[in-house]
């Protein structure tokens, strides 16, 4: 990173008591958790966010961040280009102690200064939303395994004791 200020640097509590809206474009580079897992880090991350004070007096951000990565897959190891749009609703909260009280099955952002960055707000939902597989039905990948499996006898067969063995034994009878 260099040494300017970073333009992804937010107030969450601020805009969402101003009711302020954050949009803009990011490197994927600028992810660096997510950056390791794609192949891709040339792409762009777009971000809509909104921040607000919800009626419960609890500081949101809901939007979404939208961008096309290509991710390896686990069984083809071939790079699958996908697009990706994550949504996002978190609710910011300054203590830990804060994030254990909220009820109603929101997701909590502890923030424990005035200052974060969009990346850290964006980051771990962007990390859960990547797939655990890549391509969707072991047909469709292009470098799936064969599906037929050894025949029984094969796989029974006891190490050290070929079916060459039993037939020696057979032979000495
Ligand atoms: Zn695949």
């Amino acid at each position: 990173m260099s040494a300017r200020v970073r333009a992804d640097v937010v107030l969450p509590f601020k805009l969402a008591r101003q009711g302020a809206p954050w949009r803009g474009r990011l490197p994927l580079a600028a992810f660096s958790r997510l950056g390791r897992l794609v192949t891709d880090a040339g792409a762009a991350v777009d971000v809509e966010l909104d921040f607000f004070v919800d009626d419960d007096g609890r500081t949101r951000m809901v939007g979404r961040a939208s961008t096309r990565l290509g991710i390896e897959c686990g069984r083809c190891l071939l790079p699958q280009v996908r697009d990706y749009v994550v949504p996002l609703d978190l609710c910011i909260v300054a203590s830990d102690d804060a994030a254990a009280a909220l009820v109603g099955g929101v997701e909590p952002f502890v923030l424990e200064t005035e200052e974060t960055t969009v990346v850290d707000l964006l980051e771990d939902d962007m990390l859960l939303a990547l797939p655990g597989q890549v391509c969707e039905l072991p047909e469709t990948c292009p470098n799936r395994p064969p599906l037929d499996y050894p025949g029984d006898g094969e796989a029974r067969t006891e190490p050290g004791r070929s079916p060459f063995a039993a037939l020696s034994e057979l032979k000495r009878q």
